[in-house]
């Protein structure tokens, strides 16, 4: 029998929340973001399921190859652009669309003469301060793509610092419109939290409508004070975590406020169990000490598998369906948690009880916002963790 951790892909759950994306968008087209291995997810995996979007936006162009080779062949965004001249003809022959954030992927593409062979997206630093032109350099860089005889549409784009957070994108955004609100061409702004904080939720409006909810209910939402700006969502949006149930604030409240679905899932089996006297301590360094006598399990899953290895005493785990923590140090193949609460409630506990680390498994859920934030860090980080050595089954 091999060791019985195992992820879950479900692919329900991925055409579900780009449903949700659209909704949340009606008019504009939809990038799904499946850089990172479709964060994770696998993009083979992913593909089927989300072809229903209008176009994958990436960075690596093995994965834009990939994606032609499982025979798509509607538009592939590379969202850092080319990394030299040679990728422009890699471009050309996969017909890829490209990020132009600095001036020497502009000196490329003007050496190129193929007649309007490139889509390009002019991309603005707004603020992110990592990649794009500066809205003083913004306008002279789009007059010389404009010149580039290589060049075809430009799409005008920018990446938002503070979506998912207080801050939010009015700055941004305003930045953004003052620069180059009258030239033409698309928009593209909005990652998964400014479409979440800006985008049509169509509950919410019914509820408000009837007087039940303050717009701002929803904790991911704009504030009251913060302009309207339905202008932001353009003409594509750019959502990523959304498609994979994640919250992009890191609130769990968030993915259910806007009914995301959990798209992977990481389960395991106890493979054994101690009794404890009170006063012993658990794992490397003795580092969680009970107070009382104590039931532990031994969960297989480490940080070998993606499990964080800072995840603490009380980050949550379901054994046998019920919610309880794990107690001391995570090591590298295993996790030990706490069995009394699963005891209490009447479930056996016992070795070989299934063990759900994130997800959504046999109708219980327990959020990956919720392990990643026990754990100080984000469900992006634990989804693209994910290690090569845990067997993935599409389910
Ligand atoms: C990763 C990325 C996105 C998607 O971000 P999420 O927070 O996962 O929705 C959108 N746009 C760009 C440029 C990105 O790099």
């Amino acid at each position: 029998m091999p060791r019985p951790i195992q992820a879950i892909i479900h692919p329900e759950a991925l055409s579900h929340n780009l449903a949700r994306a659209r909704l949340a968008a009606p008019q504009a087209k939809v990038w799904a973001v499946v850089k990172a291995n479709a964060y994770g997810h696998g993009i083979e995996r992913a593909f089927a399921a989300l072809r229903a979007a209008d176009g994958f936006a990436l960075l690596d162009l093995a994965e834009a190859e990939a994606l032609r080779a499982l025979g798509w062949g509607g538009p592939i965004l590379l969202l850092e652009g080319c990394f030299g001249a040679d990728d422009l003809q890699l471009c050309e022959r996969l017909n890829l669309w490209h990020v132009v954030h600095d001036a020497a992927q502009l000196n490329w593409l003007a050496a190129r003469r193929k007649p309007r062979a490139h889509r390009v997206y002019l991309k603005m630093n707004t603020g992110m301060n990592r990649l794009g032109f500066t809205s003083a350099q913004y306008r002279a860089a789009w007059d010389r793509l404009q010149q580039c005889p290589a060049v075809g549409e430009i799409t005008h784009m920018t990446h938002f610092a503070t979506a998912e957070g207080p801050q939010g994108t009015t700055d941004a955004f305003d930045l953004f419109q003052r620069c180059m609100g009258d030239l033409p061409g698309e928009r593209s702004l909005c990652n998964s939290a400014a479409l979440l904080r800006h985008g049509h939720h169509p509950a919410e409006e019914v509820l408000h409508l009837a007087g039940h909810a303050p717009r701002n209910a929803n904790p991911a939402r704009a504030t009251a004070n913060e302009a309207p700006q339905a202008a932001i969502l353009g003409d594509w949006v750019r959502p990523g975590i959304m498609l994979y149930g994640g919250s992009a604030t890191g609130l769990a409240a968030d993915a259910k406020a806007w009914d995301l679905h959990p798209a992977m899932s990481l389960v395991t089996r106890i493979v054994g169990v101690q009794q404890i006297a009170a006063g012993a301590s658990v794992g490397y360094g003795g580092v969680f000490t009970s107070q009382q006598p104590m039931r532990i399990g031994v969960a297989a899953v480490g940080y070998a598998d993606g499990y964080p290895r800072h995840a603490p005493t009380g980050t949550p785990i379901v054994v046998d369906g019920i919610r309880t923590r794990i107690v001391g140090r995570v090591s590298m193949d295993m996790v030990t948690v706490d069995l009394d609460p699963v005891r209490a409630a009447g479930r056996a506990a016992d070795v070989g009880s299934p063990v759900l680390c994130w997800g959504r498994h046999n109708g219980v859920e327990l959020p990956i916002d919720d392990v990643a934030t026990a754990a100080a860090t984000l469900g992006y980080e634990l989804m693209c963790a994910l290690a090569s050595r845990v067997p993935v089954h599409v389910e």
